[in-house]
């Protein structure tokens, strides 16, 4: 199931200069690593990680806490 309304989605695709989660979706569907943030609350770090990445370390926070957009989006 899609969720392209979910927050840290909609700042992660702010953070990498897009208007609409679909446009980014559509650039990234198909990349060996994609745009990621980390999903604690307090904590909106991004980098580029593995497309089904879903615990990645965040640099800024220490938790294994970075998910791929592609993931959070639903799309894996
Ligand atoms: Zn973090």
């Amino acid at each position: 199931m899609f969720n392209l309304a979910h927050p840290k989605l909609v700042t992660l695709v702010e953070s990498e200069g897009y208007a609409e989660v679909a446009d980014f979706l559509e650039d990234h569907a198909m990349g060996s690593v994609v745009p990621a943030i980390c999903m604690a609350p307090d904590c909106d770090h991004t980098a580029d990680l593995e497309p089904d990445q879903r615990a990645g370390f965040c640099e800024a926070c220490g938790r294994a806490s970075m998910k791929s957009g592609l993931v959070i989006a639903g799309m894996i």
